[in-house]
């Protein structure tokens, strides 16, 4: 992608009120950095429906510094979709560094799985096709697994994010960190029911109770970005 590849779509998402100053940002400190690959998935994906579910390039660049500055080397992601934050992970990884990544669909893994391979990353990636919660339990039946992850994150249905949240708690060592993305929800967080479609109001529940329930979680230090669709950053304290 060439100069101009900043595309209305990108602009459509962010809590930003100013379009110009998101684009500001992609294109002064996000666009430049970003490697070739992540580019050509955000591609393959663009023209795939719901394209715009994919992990904002903004968002990814704090994600890749979180990675780093936990110096993860092994980590979850539940919610793949064709990939954008799953491939920004292997990359980050170090060469013995693995993800666990779980989406109930295969299929749209696929569609990003060739760009994956030709980065090089596949090695770093163990996908698993099924619902997230069952494989998060089977993890915890080995004892090993407790505390023997650096960094998970979390972008998947938001009415499990709770149930997930406990599971990751022993699964991330303290010290370790876990994102939630969406977790304000296109703003709708802090505006009338009445003013938020039908569709959307089974998330926006989910996610003002969890929210709730991350800022009186005494086990987490976190921080609420309000970045793409909202990110909470939360560090594993005990
Ligand atoms: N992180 C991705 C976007 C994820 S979109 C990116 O950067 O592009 C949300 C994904 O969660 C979808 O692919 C959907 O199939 C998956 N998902 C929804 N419910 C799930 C569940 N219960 N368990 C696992 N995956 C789920
Ligand atoms: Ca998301």
């Amino acid at each position: 992608m060439a100069k101009d590849e900043a595309k209305a779509s990108d602009f459509s998402k962010g809590l930003l009120q100013s379009e110009e100053l998101y684009k500001y940002i992609l294109e002064t400190s996000v666009y430049p950095r970003e490697p070739e690959a992540l580019k050509e998935l955000r591609s393959v994906t663009h023209n795939y429906p719901m394209a715009n579910m994919a992990t904002a390039p903004d968002a990814g660049q704090l994600m890749e510094m979180l990675l780093n500055l936990v110096n993860a080397r092994k980590t979850i992601e539940v919610g793949v979709f064709t990939g954008y934050s799953l491939l920004l992970t292997a990359l980050t990884l170090p060469e013995d560094g693995k993800v666990i990544a779980i989406d109930v669909n295969r299929s749209t893994y696929e569609i990003g799985l060739p760009v994956i391979k030709k980065a090089g990353v596949e090695h770093k990636i163990d996908f698993r096709e099924s619902e997230a919660l069952p494989v998060l339990d089977e993890l915890l039946n080995h004892e090993e697994n407790e505390g023997g992850f650096d960094f998970a994150f979390v972008d998947a249905d938001k009415v499990s994010y709770w149930n997930y949240h406990e599971r990751l708690m022993r699964l991330i060592k303290v010290g370790g960190i876990i994102v939630y993305d969406n977790t304000l929800w296109g703003g709708s967080v802090a505006e009338p029911d009445s003013s938020t479609p039908e569709g959307k109001r089974e998330g926006k529940k989910a996610i003002l109770e969890l929210n709730k329930k991350l800022s009186a979680d005494k086990r987490v230090q976190i921080s609420q970005v309000a970045l793409g669709d909202g990110i909470t950053i939360c560090r594993r304290l005990y």
